[in-house]
């Protein structure tokens, strides 16, 4: 099987009602089963709810993965696996989740459609998106700005920051150690 870049994708994944830990394993479990091609997982991270909302605190990591199907197939099937974990949606925006899957980027891809925008709208403004996508490679490039990801982080307003901390001792260490080549 070819696994080439233009096909290599990257998502975010967050939790904020406990076990959060737990609902990030399972879903990362799930997310292996159907993308086994290239994956890899970054370490999980404690961050703040973003623009200081009265959340419980999160719990974010990024995952690399290849994948063979369409933009919108993938999507259908990261939200079908976020319903296998258990979350249900009320609708409203910003309310808190057991699991949201988010992609990043696909590729160098720019993809605009109603129900899918890549890169996700707002990655350069969210350091717990980027902090966990840089660890996995440091080197990705914003497909539509041309920058330096590493560099769109530097830029993020303070305002913004949702500090990422590395978790020492998380699931994402057994995750590595049984999963990981
Ligand atoms: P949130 O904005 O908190 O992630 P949801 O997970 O409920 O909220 O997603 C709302 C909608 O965002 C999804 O139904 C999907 O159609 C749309 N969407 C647009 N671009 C993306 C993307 N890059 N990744 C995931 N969902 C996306
Ligand atoms: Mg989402």
């Amino acid at each position: 099987m070819k696994t080439a870049d233009n096909n290599l994708i990257f998502l975010s994944l967050g939790s904020n009602i406990s076990p959060r830990q737990q609902y990030i394993s399972k879903s990362l479990h799930l997310l292996k089963e159907y993308f086994p091609a290239r994956f890899r997982v970054s370490s999980f991270y404690v961050t703040d709810p973003f623009q200081g909302m009265n959340q419980q605190a999160y719990i974010n990591c990024s995952v690399q993965c290849w994948t063979d199907l369409n933009p919108l197939e993938m999507l259908d099937t990261i939200s079908e696996i976020e319903t296998i974990v258990g979350r249900k949606r009320s609708g409203k925006k910003w309310e808190s989740r057991i699991i949201d899957i988010d992609i990043l980027l696909w590729g160098k891809q720019v993809i605009e459609q109603p129900r899918l925008t890549i890169p996700h709208y707002d990655l350069s403004n969210r350091d717990f998106f980027l902090i966990p996508l840089l660890e996995l490679d440091n080197t990705l490039i914003h497909p539509c700005k041309g920058d330096f990801l590493l560099t769109e982080l530097e830029k993020i307003p303070p305002l913004l920051l949702t500090h990422p901390v590395k978790i020492k001792q998380d699931c994402s260490q057994t995750y590595h150690k049984f999963h990981q080549e």
